[in-house]
């Protein structure tokens, strides 16, 4: 099969990768209908992250079953599936209170590798969720973001206390970012300011249901929220990038007793202890547990409710996927889908 492989920084190659096969019985092949290029997988393709040789590329990924393993009980072949970037058991203790990205048995696809044609995906019971039946064509890529973006944005609004009658920040305007701003459109904001200096992305922000754009950063960017907040800073605030600046921006954007969800990986964060004591914010985040919400985002999209495949604005197909690299490298692209 093909698959995508990052040989060194900025160098992405397309080539022949031994075909996966079933090695555990609890695992299931897959043969990808789409899969895609994540801003997370620009951190080694900018050398930020040093890979340890050449390395498979990808972590997300919509495909149909082709064979499962012996002791698999409810996933099926032919079967239309979706999972996310951690496998999970879905029955051990953390799985079980919502936090599957940290299961005791994870394994993070990100190793395996699913910017290819065929993918092994392990713990299959427990990480793919099914859709009623084959989804037709123009629901994959929305159900393709949910593998990841949608589920990460989604949980950085739920991490973030996002509800009713509050105003919510989004510090990022990445398809992370703009996920977010569905998600707390969804879950009920009353205002939601996406802070972004890029018109295309502005214009999804506001189709995802962004109130209020705001172009400022940093210093600006704070103040400029605590002016539309009467001084106090937003409810909740969704951190999307994962630098020391973004994280700052959000927590000082964020009143006291409001709740920052971070959920850009972070890269060099350090947070100052004193200005943590005194800002009295909440922080939650980390890799999002996409696969608890899994089944309810399928649903949402299968009702044609939320679309957030409008995040991919350039499709390739998989033999381009450098292009797709350089495309979101160079912010050309704000996500790139990939067509096996
Ligand atoms: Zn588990």
């Amino acid at each position: 099969m093909l698959g995508a492989v990052l040989h060194a920084p900025g160098d992405v190659r397309v080539e022949e990768r031994a075909d996966p096969a079933i090695i555990e019985p609890t695992d299931a092949v897959i043969r990808l209908s789409a899969t895609c290029v994540c801003g997370s997988d620009l951190w080694p393709y900018r050398g930020v992250e040093k890979p340890d040789g050449p390395a498979p590329m990808g972590h997300e990924y919509v495909g149909v079953v082709e064979e499962v393993g012996a002791d698999v009980r409810t996933i099926r072949p032919g079967q239309f599936v979706i999972g996310s970037f951690w496998a999970s058991d879905g029955t051990c203790e953390l799985c079980r209170a919502g936090y599957q990205s940290s299961c005791v048995h994870r394994v993070l696809m990100g190793t395996i590798g699913t910017q290819s044609q065929l993918a092994r995906i392990p713990l299959a019971d427990g990480t793919l969720v099914a859709t009623p039946e084959p989804p037709p064509a123009d629901l994959v890529p929305s159900l393709l973001a949910a593998s990841d973006v949608l589920g990460t944005g989604w949980f950085g609004a739920v991490a973030a206390d996002v509800g009713p009658g509050k105003t919510v920040a989004v510090v990022g305007d990445g398809a992370v970012g703009l996920c977010g701003v569905l998600a707390a459109r969804q879950l009920g904001a009353e205002r939601i300011i996406a802070m972004s200096r890029h018109a295309p992305r502005q214009e999804l922000a506001r189709a995802f249901g962004a109130t209020d754009v705001v172009t400022e950063r940093g210093a600006d960017g704070v103040a400029k929220i605590k002016e539309m907040t009467g001084g106090l800073g937003a409810h909740s605030v969704i951190e999307a990038v994962g630098t020391q600046e973004s994280m700052a921006q959000a927590i000082r954007s964020t009143r006291p007793g409001g709740h920052v969800g971070f959920v850009g990986v972070a890269h060099g964060v350090e947070l100052p202890g004193e200005e943590l004591f005194f800002s009295q914010v909440h922080l939650h985040g980390g890799p999002a547990p996409v696969r608890r919400f899994l089944p309810e985002l399928v649903d949402l999209i299968w009702r044609r409710e939320i679309d957030p495949g409008r995040v991919f604005d350039l499709t390739l197909p998989l033999a381009e996927a450098a292009e797709g690299y350089r495309a979101m490298d160079e912010r050309r692209a704000i996500k790139v889908l990939l067509t096996p």
